[in-house]
């Protein structure tokens, strides 16, 4: 069995920046609180809880110390209520997302009505919406329909949103709407990765895709590769691997989701070929 690896493995850069200033803030401090799990990777998120890193669901249930704030960044009434209750700010904002929220706010500066593409629960989107107030937040194609009437609308996209179906997005609201502005803010990274995974999907029979059961990045990794001609498998880590997956396989493709580390990856990949030999 070959196993074809995905170019772009292992942390996106916005990923990585958040794990190193989480590394730093937490050393010699135990006062460091984070507002949901600080990357969507179980075993990252142990590693940095291990050591001392604390977890809340609300900034009501932070009273001391320091809010560390993850790579999806927060509403704006979060660091507000930071600000009022004393706290220090440690942000690790992807700019990635902070550059989606500067586009909203020009759109709206402009005179557009604000339409925010990605699910309105995840927390990136959350924050994003907070920056544009009074914006409308769709997640599907079949959503664009239900939109009121506008004269000119401006569209962002959540940074980890499927390519594929933002071009179907922007291409309805262009057909509802006179004036209609759209800005990709799918992420470099998501972008790539989700490239990658079209090349390799035509190129494999099963693919393994490495990362959080909460990424959404992930998930639409093993998505695009399902869709595009491989059985998919979205794992959290090598204990998951099943060797009746690849009986009779001849070519597996692995890739990771941005917040999966590259070591976890290899781990993978290592049991993947022990696997490979068992099933030969
Ligand atoms: S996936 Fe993109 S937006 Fe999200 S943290 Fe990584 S680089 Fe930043």
């Amino acid at each position: 069995m070959q196993i074809l690896k995905a170019k772009v493995q292992g942390f996106c850069f916005g990923v990585a920046i958040t794990v190193k200033k989480a590394d730093e803030a937490i050393a010699g401090r135990d006062d460091v609180t984070t507002l949901g799990h600080v990357v969507h990777n179980p075993q990252m998120v142990e590693s940095l809880e291990s050591r001392g890193l604390k977890n809340a669901d609300s900034i009501e249930d932070v009273d001391r110390g320091a809010l560390f704030v993850r790579a999806h960044g927060l509403p704006v009434e979060v660091f507000a209520r930071a600000q009022e209750k004393g706290l220090e700010v440690i942000d690790a904002t992807c700019p990635m997302v902070t550059k989606i929220h500067v586009q909203a706010q020009k759109l709206k500066a402009d005179g557009y009505k604000i339409v925010v593409v990605g699910d309105p629960t995840h927390p990136e989107v959350k924050g994003t919406l907070s920056h544009v107030p009074g914006a409308w937040c769709i997640e599907t194609l079949e959503d664009v329909a239900k939109l009121p009437r506008a004269s000119r609308v401006g569209v962002v996209v959540q940074s980890t949103y499927s390519r594929e179906r933002f071009v179907d997005i922007v291409r309805a609201l262009s057909l509802k709407y006179y004036d209609m502005r759209a800005v990709n803010t799918i992420c470099t990274d998501t972008n790539n990765r989700q490239i990658e995974a079209l090349r390799l999907a035509r190129e494999v029979e099963v693919m393994v895709v490495v990362g959080g059961k909460t990424s959404a990045n992930t998930k639409h990794l093993a998505e695009l590769s399902e869709t595009h001609g491989a059985r998919a498998y979205h794992i959290e880590g090598p204990d998951e691997l099943d060797e009746s997956w690849f009986r009779g396989v001849k070519t597996v493709g692995l890739m990771s989701g941005a917040s999966t580390p590259g070591w976890l990856v290899d781990e993978v990949e290592r049991r993947m070929e022990s696997l490979s030999v068992a099933v030969a």
